[in-house]
Order: C-alpha cells, then sequence, then structure tokens
C-alpha cells in the first residue's frame, strides 16, 4: 500500500489539462500501480475520490469511492469505480446547488452541478462504460473530471459561499446537510 502526498492548490499539475492514457497501457505494471496509489491514497485522506493530477501524475484517470465517509456523511454509497479516460455529456439542463470540498483545496463551498450526466470510460481491465449518473454521484464524476481538466472547485464556488471545514461544520452544516438529503431522497443517488 502506498499512500503518495495530495498535491494542494498552487501547484501547477492541478491546472494542467491530463493526457489521455493509450489502452494498450493500462495492463502495464506503472499504470495498475498508480492505480493501486489512487486507491490508497483516497482511502487515507478519506476522499469521495481522487485525480491522478492531484497526486502529481499526468494521466488522465480517477478513481471514486463512497462508503461511510467521514468527510461526506450525506452521500450516498459509490461502488470502488476506476475510470480511465473518462468523458462526460450533460444529461438535460437542470443543476443543483451542492457545497463541495476537495484534498487539495483547505475551503469548501457552494457550486452548481448538473443533475444527470453520461459518463464513457474505460475501467483498469480496459473494459468499455458507458453509464448515467443521477445525483451527488453525477456530482462527484463532475469535480473529478474538472481536476483531470485542470479545474477546481474554486474556479466554479460562489466566493461568499466559501469557508473552512471548522466554520462550514459549525454555521452551514446543518442546513446544507438538511437540504441536500431532502434532494437525494428525491432523485435516488
Ligand atoms: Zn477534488
Amino acid at each position: 500500500m502506498t499512500v503518495r502526498p495530495v498535491v494542494p492548490i498552487g501547484h501547477p499539475v492541478l491546472r494542467a489539462p491530463t493526457i489521455d492514457v493509450d489502452p494498450g497501457d493500462i495492463a502495464s505494471p506503472e499504470m495498475q500501480c498508480l492505480i493501486d496509489d489512487l486507491i490508497d491514497t483516497m482511502r487515507h485522506e478519506n476522499g469521495a475520490g481522487i485525480a491522478a493530477n492531484q497526486v502529481g501524475a499526468t494521466a488522465r484517470i480517477t478513481v471514486i469511492e463512497v462508503t461511510h465517509n467521514p468527510r461526506y456523511p450525506y452521500k450516498p454509497p459509490i461502488p470502488l469505480t476506476v475510470a480511465i479516460n473518462p468523458r462526460l455529456e450533460p444529461v438535460g439542463d437542470e443543476t443543483v446547488v451542492i457545497n463541495e470540498g476537495c484534498l487539495s483545496v483547505p475551503l469548501r463551498g457552494d457550486l452548481e452541478r448538473l443533475v444527470e450526466v453520461r459518463v464513457r470510460y474505460l475501467d483498469r481491465e480496459g473494459v468499455e462504460h458507458d453509464e448515467i449518473k443521477r445525483g451527488l454521484t453525477a456530482g462527484t464524476w463532475q469535480h473529478e473530471c474538472d481536476h483531470l481538466d485542470g479545474r477546481l472547485i474554486v474556479d466554479r464556488i460562489d466566493p461568499r459561499t466559501m469557508a473552512t471545514w471548522a466554520q462550514f461544520e459549525e454555521h452551514q452544516r446543518d442546513a446544507f446537510v438538511e437540504r441536500i438529503t431532502g434532494f437525494v431522497d428525491e432523485v435516488g443517488s
């Protein structure tokens, strides 16, 4: 198990769009090792997902998993997913305001996400997937694909809602959890 250091905001690797992986390279020991390290690092940091550039790598890979997450206890579970060369497409134009955090950013804040997206990606065996994601799960996919495109939550957050984690807990958490729990009940994810 290798937990790699998470790159904080300000490092240029977070601003560089990642590079598509050649499908012929997915099975290589280097790529499989990077995937294992991403999973270990995400779990160690209690992230809901992590993108390869958050550990300084340039490959277009993200891993996502939500079990019981102390950082985001209101998030519905997502089984461990390895997404290589993921691409998102909007489905409809409905949006929801989500309060998001990020392992690379020491603040949280409100931003708008699409409620439904289509995701296409390869898994770590090179198998193609084409799936519809909804609700907070769709938000997580948008967050990770933003990373892979060189974007961070600070690009989208309404600056007046920015808060440290401690201030969020004290002043915003209860109202957000109540609203977002209602949303999760409505959309089912
Ligand atoms: Zn992030």
